[in-house]
């Protein structure tokens, strides 16, 4: 079983299911077991919303290292690397493994990486920049750029200009209602008088 050293609890578990079930756990192209070597550490890393949202610790001590930020910038070979290290720490101590300690994953369990690689180079790998779809980390909060601001007056200006004129018409809509009713009743009135005129009164 790779690993530097591999962890203790994969090691039991893989004894354990030789003694009771009499056979070995599956394995992978390289024979480890793949129910410890099946996903690569990246996967289930606590530093992963960090990659995904572009905080990158620089340097060993600076702000990003200090705050927990992803190790790739550093070297960390966790993209690339097939071990449970991110899910079963060792000996049951959170946070007890390479990256929960701020150290970069060599990529001790891979033949093709440990010992091949620099320990501070960087794995090429898909996506290594956050998408676009993330805001800015280093945003300049609180400045407003020229632009943006004409872009905000004009839509206000849009916005206001369209309600005068829709406050206007709704005023003379309702003048014009006014009006109407007025004429009606005056109309209304004088059919009434003249009807009245033409109905003859009874004789008694
Ligand atoms: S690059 Fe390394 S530190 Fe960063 S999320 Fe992946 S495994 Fe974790």
């Amino acid at each position: 079983m790779p690993g530097c050293p591999p962890n203790p609890y994969n090691l039991l578990a893989v004894v354990l299911e030789y003694v009771t079930m009499g056979r070995l756990p599956a394995l992978d192209e390289f024979s480890r077991p793949k129910f410890a070597y099946e996903r690569v550490i990246h996967e289930n890393c606590p530093r992963r919303a960090h990659f995904d949202a572009g905080r990158f610790a620089v340097s060993f001590g600076d702000e990003g290292h200090r705050k927990g930020w992803c190790l790739y910038k550093l070297g960390c070979k966790g993209p690339v690397t097939h071990a449970a290290c991110s899910t079963r720490h060792f000996n049951e101590i959170p946070g007890v493994w390479p990256i929960g300690i701020g150290a970069p994953c060599v990529g001790c369990t891979e033949k093709g990486v440990l010992w091949r690689m620099g320990t501070f180079e960087t794995v090429p790998i898909h996506l290594a920049t956050p998408p676009d779809t993330y805001p800015p980390i280093y945003s300049n909060a609180g400045q407003f750029k020229v632009g943006a601001a004409a872009l905000v007056g004009a839509i206000a200006g849009a916005v206001g200009g369209a309600t005068w004129v829709a406050s206007q018409r709704f005023q003379s809509s309702q003048e014009a209602g006014i009006a109407r009713v007025t004429v009606d009743r005056a109309h209304a009135e004088k059919t009434k008088v003249s009807a009245e005129k033409q109905i003859p009164k009874k004789e008694d």
